[in-house]
């Protein structure tokens, strides 16, 4: 009898707890991180570099995560000229068990250029990542279109994904866009000015705001799959993010995300949907799929948006 009750007990247990799973939100988000080794506008002094690089590595160590930094090989060259200490900024990634991918050699649009110069700025930036990889046991692997345009007609899109297969290059997907650039701009320009109060005001916004783009881009998810997918997190090596990615994955976390890798954020079936999206705005895989199944107008409603006055001071 004893044994009827447990076996009976622990089926309802079982049984409620798999309800309650049923019922939670898949929550994973993988962070990648752009224009590596940093992207600034006012600083450009070897300090300010590190500070950002070391900032970012101890915010990514400190949740676990695995990034792919993708990396714009020319920041590495004024015209001739080599800096070694911006190449060391890129070591300190693979030295933290970072990845890096290939974001091509000087960030083109491939929008206003032909598919044979755009191949050129993708091999132009090979050579020294490889080089980069190689003494950590790594291979070139990773690949993220600049401005996120994957090409404006159908035969520049296909013409650039057949050359990106065959030299095995996996592209890593954002499905998570927004306009931290601009935050970017304003942040670091009051910090050049010295104006602390501006400054600490324009992280506050920040802060809100990518909150707010993390929970629509999950509505945007549920919207068009019917579940949250696996996101993938389009961020900036940059000064307000040195500054505030130690607090944005602390409620990522709150939110109940869990970081996951790249590879493993890719195993979601939403990877596999077709994009047949030919315009050109640099868009996320997740607004792309939903324009090639249809989806128009209304769909997209409700981005967040930048406030005026961080905006204009960026001008
Ligand atoms: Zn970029």
């Amino acid at each position: 009898m004893k044994l009827i009750i447990s076996v009976i007990l622990i089926a309802l247990l079982f049984s409620a707890s798999s309800t309650v799973r049923s019922q939670e939100i898949k929550r994973e988000i993988c962070i990648t991180v752009d224009d590596l080794p940093v992207v600034t506008k006012y600083f450009k002094d070897t300090v300010t570099y590190n500070y950002i690089t070391d900032n970012i590595l101890a915010a990514l160590k400190k949740y676990g995560i695995k990034s792919i930094g993708a990396v714009n090989a020319g920041k590495l060259y004024n015209g001739r000229t080599f800096y070694p200490e911006r190449y060391k900024l890129l070591k300190k990634w693979l030295d933290a068990g970072q990845d890096l991918s290939n974001h091509t050699f000087a960030h083109k649009n491939y929008n206003k250029i032909t598919f044979a110069e755009f191949v050129l700025d993708i091999t132009d930036g090979e050579p020294i990542l490889n080089d980069l990889l190689k003494p950590y046991g790594k291979e070139l692997k990773y690949f993220r279109h600049p401005f996120l345009f994957r090409g404006d007609t159908k035969e520049k899109a296909d013409s650039l994904q057949i050359y990106l297969d065959e030299r095995g290059y996996v592209v890593t997907p954002v499905t998570i866009d927004h306009a931290d650039y601009i935050f970017a701009s304003a942040y670091e320009k009051a910090a050049f000015e010295k104006n602390d109060s501006l400054k600490k005001l324009i992280a506050d916004e920040y802060f809100d705001y990518m909150g707010k783009v993390l929970d629509y881009y999950e509505v945007q998810s549920i919207k068009l799959f019917g579940y949250n997918i696996s996101h993938i997190l389009l961020s900036h090596a940059s000064l307000i993010n040195a500054d505030n990615f130690d607090r944005l994955f602390a409620m990522y976390q709150e939110k109940g995300y869990k970081f996951v890798d790249f590879d493993d954020a890719v195993k979601d079936d939403c990877y596999k949907s077709k994009d047949e999206f030919y315009g050109k705005a640099g868009i996320t895989w997740l607004h792309r799929w939903a324009i090639t199944q249809g989806k128009r107008g209304d769909f997209f409603k409700g981005e967040p948006e930048v406030p005026e006055y961080i905006e204009n001071f960026t001008k």
